[in-house]
């Protein structure tokens, strides 16, 4: 035991370096890490990348992940604006640091421990949001997985042999709206249920799915002898934040027997709020529902949920016999049972500690800063001459052009100068900046640096 002692001693020095590390990390994010781009072959030289035969003392190694880190992008720097996620909870990240302590794998309780009492409160707890009363659901990596287990569950549900025996000759066909995330398509792919069978409809100005167009296409397909199978609805749509009308696409669905799926990734935490949950009317009538607490709840990657209104649905296609595996409890204490995974990262805890600083009042108060927040910055670029706005923004996706500039231009030399990871996407018919404000840290101030730059990068 006295080596087992020595190790530890040692491994707690590399903790306390490893903190250092850390503190000098967030003292960077002003200036956004990375900086300039750098060519990639000279940056792998530069950090010693490269692997060889002979280890490095613990210190030379320490000093290369300081200089890796500030290779690296922060997703928490006040630059950062390129995707759906930014800014940080505190406590999820305190919590995320102390996860691999433990290092728990979260198929059984006999293995994770009161960990799996934490992701089951979760998992009660977000269904009552989405208002599946007698749900379950499952911790995906990451919202394009959570869709692929609901058409998973879609697929068993319509064909109760497709498991046992594959799946061949069903004429099936799925619905996304054309502004819908590229994993429906993806995933109609993976589950052998053809990319070609995703029927992409038409949205309405808003951006969100028309259900005239959704009608026009069920009507259709039935009529040539094919089986409507997954209805795919989007709340807060990837590009522009954009809600589809849940009530009248849940009618569609039930009325051609289809599953009705919200890949709510992104717009699922406006389901915290009093104020904004209108967004998503009608999703409780949904059979399941997709949400990515990393995105808007400032949780780091990865931490999404599937939930699912029937239990047992999960379960039915999931679930397989493994004696070395499930040697104690019940079913319902071992989510190994109902997961497309077998070994499996503790994605719950972090997402409880915030949960509990914040309380579902300080949710519901972070989730309105972040709308807040769009709209002022809605407003700021209504009011600058030099800048256009291409919609009112839905929710926290704010789409706009510098006139005269070209979008793509704008953002690539803002990336290649370090001054601002910001990406663009097509709304209404031409490509446009698309600010994200999802990090609530961000104040009127950082805005007005924000759109400075940009202005900049345009002249
Ligand atoms: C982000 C997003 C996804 C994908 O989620 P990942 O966690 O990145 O796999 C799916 N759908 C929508 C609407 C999204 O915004």
């Amino acid at each position: 035991m006295e080596e087992v002692a020595a190790r530890r001693r040692e491994f707690e020095r590399l903790l306390a370096a490893t903190w250092a590390l850390a503190r000098e990390a967030v003292a960077a994010e002003d200036e956004l890490p990375g900086g300039e781009r750098r060519d990639p072959a000279r940056l792998a030289a530069e950090l010693g990348l490269a692997l060889g035969d002979d280890g490095l003392a613990a210190e030379e190694v320490l000093e290369r992940l300081r200089a890796l880190l500030a290779a690296t992008p922060s997703t928490s720097s006040w630059r950062f604006l390129n995707q759906l996620f930014g800014g940080r909870e505190p406590l999820a990240v305190a919590a995320e640091m102390l996860a691999p302590l433990a290092n728990v794998s979260m198929y059984t309780f006999k293995a994770a421990g009161a960990q799996i009492l934490v992701e089951r409160e979760l998992l009660a707890h977000l269904g009552r949001f989405a208002g599946f009363a007698d749900g379950e659901g499952c911790f995906t990596p990451g919202g394009s997985l959570a869709n692929l287990v609901a058409m998973l569950l879609a697929r068993d549900a319509a064909s109760p042999g497709a498991r046992e025996h594959g799946v061949g000759g069903e004429r099936w066909t799925i619905y996304s709206s054309a502004e819908g995330h590229y994993s429906i398509p993806k995933n109609a792919g993976i589950l052998g249920l053809g990319r070609e069978r995703v029927r992409r409809i038409a949205v309405r100005r808003d951006g969100g799915m028309d259900p005239d167009a959704l009608a026009a296409q069920l009507t259709a397909d039935r009529r040539a002898g094919l089986r409507p199978l997954f209805v795919n609805a989007t709340a807060g749509t990837t590009v522009r934040g954009a809600f589809d009308p849940l009530e009248p696409l849940a009618a569609l669905a039930r009325e051609y027997g289809a599953w009705l799926h919200v890949d709510a990734a992104l717009g699922g935490s406006l389901l915290l709020s009093p104020r904004y949950r209108g967004r998503l009317a009608g999703c409780e009538r949904a059979d399941s529902l997709a949400w990515n607490p990393h995105k808007m709840m400032g949780v780091p990657l990865q931490c999404s949920a599937l939930l699912v209104a029937r239990r047992g649905a999960l379960a039915a296609s999931l679930d397989e016999t493994a004696e070395y595996l499930f040697q104690a409890d019940g079913d319902e204490l071992n989510p190994g049972h109902r997961s497309l995974l077998c070994g499996r990262r503790n994605d719950a805890m972090k997402l409880w500690a915030a949960w509990q600083h914040l309380g579902d009042r300080g949710y519901a108060a972070r989730v309105e800063r972040q709308l807040d927040l769009a709209r002022r910055a809605a407003e700021k670029i209504a009011a600058d001459p030099a800048l256009e706005l291409a919609e009112w923004p839905p929710s926290v996706n704010v789409c706009f052009r510098v006139r005269g500039a070209d979008s793509r231009a704008v953002c690539d030399r803002l990336d290649r100068e370090g001054r601002l990871k910001i990406g663009y996407g097509e709304v209404l018919g031409s490509p446009a900046i698309r600010l994200v404000c999802v990090n609530p840290d961000l104040d009127d101030a950082a805005l007005d640096a924000i759109f400075a730059e940009i202005r900049a990068a345009a002249s």
